[in-house]
């Protein structure tokens, strides 16, 4: 049987907790103990899951090979640099860190060290989207829209940085060209940061992603479309539900699809082929530590990596500049 790779969670609070418990379970992992400035809550959590509750990171670091960062933000870069430093691997939740400096700073530390970075953009392993994984995919145009009500959680960071990130890495994971240009605008309403964003990013290769994201909506809303050459995708996350349009010439056949009455289109016969992928039900979160594991023991790469949370973030905070400059 495989070694396991010893494993320490640090910053239990709201998702830490569950990294914890997806630890416990993930058959490569052995789950030493969890780490919080916060110590009653580092020992509720620790005696749950039957581990050790660590009084200092520094204890916590001798006894493990890879750990989770689960802290506010603002404390990524300072947490995982003492991670690296003594030679750990990192999955550090989104987003990477608060300034894109920081993120180089750490990529460029773990590449000196020979350790991992694997950031948290869960959505990667969104079940809908796996489906996804079958098709050439080349957007023109995607459309995204992740709304939620208003929640005090999360918001000390302005919506792009607490939910547009998700889509903004999902969108530079799907269209994998240089940006041209970005326009931007928003709004605050229950905060003083901006609660409601909308941002067009153009790519150089012509495509144009439109995303909304709001945290003062009346219902949970996370729909994604993709538009290119004969194919049309809709990912609805929240309902795990993904549909497939796609125009092929009329004397194609595929039984699993159902098709449309034909149509002539460019002189040719065309038909719509309408398919409804089964989604099967998994744990986005489990998946992403379960890839962390596996990365860690050299099995295979990150499914997100520090130069990919850094990418992410950078266009993050140009989206959210961009918007400031217009409120200011
Ligand atoms: P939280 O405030 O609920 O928990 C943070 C915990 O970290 C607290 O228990 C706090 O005591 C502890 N802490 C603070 N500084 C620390 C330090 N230096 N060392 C050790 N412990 C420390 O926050 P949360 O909602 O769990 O968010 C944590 C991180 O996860 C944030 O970066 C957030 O952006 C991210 N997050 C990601 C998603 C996602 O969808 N991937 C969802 C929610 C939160």
């Amino acid at each position: 049987m495989d070694k396991k790779t010893n494993i320490g969670v640090i910053g239990v609070g709201h998702l830490g907790q569950h990294h914890t418990k997806h630890y416990s379970k993930i058959d490569g992992a052995n789950l030493v103990g969890v780490f919080d400035l916060n110590q009653d809550r580092c020992k509720s959590v620790a005696t749950k899951y039957d581990i050790k509750p660590y009084k200092t990171l520094g204890e916590l670091l001798k006894k493990t090979e890879a750990l989770s960062v689960v802290t506010p933000t603002k404390d990524h870069k300072k947490v995982a640099e003492e991670c690296i430093n003594k030679g750990k691997h990192v999955f550090i939740e989104k987003p990477i860190t608060k300034t894109v400096a920081e993120a180089e700073s750490l990529i460029t530390l773990a590449k000196e060290r020979g350790t991992i970075i694997q950031v948290g953009h869960i959505e990667r392993l969104n079940p809908a989207l796996l489906p996804l994984e079958k098709f050439d995919i080349n957007p023109k145009y995607i459309e995204v829209q992740r709304l939620a009500p208003y929640m005090s959680r999360g918001t000390d960071v302005p919506v792009v940085l607490d939910l547009m990130i998700h889509d903004i890495d999902l969108v530079l994971a799907l269209v994998k060209s240089p940006i041209k240009e970005i326009s931007a605008n928003g709004i605050s309403i229950m905060t003083d940061s901006v609660d409601i964003a909308n941002a067009r990013i153009q790519f150089k290769n012509g495509a144009v992603a439109n995303i909304t994201s709001s945290r003062v909506a009346k219902d949970r809303v996370r729909k994604m479309k993709i538009f290119q050459q004969d194919l049309y995708i809709t990912v609805d996350f929240l309902r795990s539900l993904t549909e497939v349009y796609r125009v092929m010439d009329a004397d194609k056949t595929d039984p699993s699809a159902i098709m449309s009455a034909p149509l002539v289109s460019k002189e040719r016969h065309r038909q719509i082929f309408y398919e409804k992928p089964t989604i099967k039900k998994q744990d986005a979160l489990k998946m992403e530590l379960e890839n962390f594991i596996e990365a860690a023991q050299g099995k295979v790469k990150p499914i997100v990596d520090g130069t990919a949370g850094k990418n992410a973030l950078d266009l993050a905070l140009q989206i959210h500049n961009k918007i400031l400059e217009d409120i200011q």
